[in-house]
């Protein structure tokens, strides 16, 4: 069962990977690419509970309730019986896609958070030096 805890980590991971789509300069890839993240965004929200991720070879499994196939899925896609359809067409599948969010995700879960603003140093905030009124009385 695959959990994302940190949904804003997990959406700026996916950011991250929108925009390095955004580099391709083939479109008709470029819109693959987008559609198989989108797939994935929504496959992982809706059905982590069919997922697992593989950490000693970095691949996530997926099962499909559709196909009832079990998809292994890297750099590379492949199905409980056989291969997946569009990885063996050379195309974008959403288990890739999937496989490359969550792995970017897991690579970025330990890294150590950056330094809390206690441990910046800070200049103390300007005390308030009040001007002192001292009024004479003059008395004629
Ligand atoms: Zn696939």
């Amino acid at each position: 069962m695959l959990q994302i805890e940190n949904k804003d980590r997990f959406g700026k991971v996916i950011a991250d990977a929108l925009s390095k789509v955004e580099l391709t300069t083939d479109a008709q890839t470029k819109k693959r690419w987008i559609n198989a993240i989108a797939k994935a965004t929504v496959e992982i929200e809706e059905n982590g509970v069919f997922m697992t991720w593989m950490e000693n070879d970095k691949s996530l499994l997926i099962w499909s309730q559709k196909s009832n196939n079990i998809y292994t899925a890297n750099g590379v896609c492949h199905a409980a019986s056989g291969v997946c359809r569009a990885f063996e067409q050379g195309v974008p599948c959403f288990h890739r896609a999937a496989a490359r969010l969550v792995r970017l995700y897991m690579e970025t879960e330990n890294v150590p958070v950056q330094a809390q603003a206690e441990d910046v140093p800070f200049l103390k905030p300007t005390v308030q030096v009040k001007a002192e009124r001292v009024a004479g009385i003059r008395i004629n």
